[in-house]
């Protein structure tokens, strides 16, 4: 298998011919904890209404997005919803203005970067905040942050995961950046994030790693249910899922 920084065959562009053609890190985790999940939310595409704390996320990354953007001085009554508010502007406002915000990228099985839409795209990729050192004219540090409301107990390793996926997406896009500074801010708890600085040799590595993972998943036609506690009792599909842990007992 080749990556983009490298001369890609017709073969190293094949994506795994399942009925899932495209994921994303959340698809993925999906896939891990139950691969029936995946079979309701993206192949039969099942909907489920959003539940208040999805709803409540959503108010105050649209917040965010408005303040980082520049478009209100004061955020407005979404993120009255943040108890921490004034510190997190504060931590914030350096980028006001200078950020991308929710890039969308794509990106074929070679990761070489795509339309969001293209009919090559395998992999979508959305980080929350991304921008280059200002410090750094040669653009050698790349600051990827996601923003998360809830608690932050137990879901450390999965958020920072997900941050080396968009490292990995990022790095066809920027071919001169050497160091990837990943955050992951937890908005609802004061000071708390989770920060880690990686080289562009460490996120080649992780790159081949998920590249494997993304693979099995769009190369998955049977999708089979892996019930346990643990999964259904937080899965928007128990209502609808006949392997749903407490119906089989
Ligand atoms: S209810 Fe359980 S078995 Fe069914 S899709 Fe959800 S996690 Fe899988």
């Amino acid at each position: 298998m080749k990556f983009a920084d490298a001369p890609a065959s017709p073969a190293d562009r094949m994506t795994g011919g399942g009925p899932v053609k495209r994921w994303s890190f959340s698809t993925l985790d999906n896939f891990e904890a139950c691969p029936k999940r995946v079979w309701f939310r993206t192949v039969q595409r099942v909907k489920v209404p959003p539940n208040d704390a999805m709803m409540r996320g959503n108010r105050v990354h649209d917040g965010l997005e408005k303040y980082l953007r520049g478009q209100v001085d004061f955020p407005d009554a979404a993120l009255s919803e943040v108890a921490h508010v004034q510190f997190w502007l504060e931590r914030l406002a350096p980028w006001r203005g200078l950020a991308i915000m929710e890039p969308r990228w794509g990106l074929d099985a070679t990761w070489a970067p795509t339309g969001w839409w293209d009919d090559e795209t395998w992999l979508w990729a959305k980080p929350d905040l991304v921008g280059l050192d200002i410090h750094d004219p040669a653009g050698s540090e790349l600051t990827i942050v996601d923003f998360k409301t809830g608690k932050s107990y137990g879901k450390q390793l999965k958020h920072m995961r997900q941050l080396l996926v968009y490292a990995a997406a990022a790095l066809s896009r920027y071919p001169s950046v050497q160091t990837f500074s990943l955050h992951v801010w937890y908005i609802d708890e004061k000071d708390d994030s989770l920060d880690r600085q990686i080289d562009r040799g460490a996120v080649q590595s992780f790159r081949a790693r998920i590249h494997a993972q993304g693979m099995a998943l769009t190369s998955e036609t049977e999708f089979p249910a892996t019930p346990s506690p643990r999964v259904c009792n937080w899965c928007d599909y128990r209502d609808v899922c006949d392997d749903a842990w407490r119906k089989t007992k």
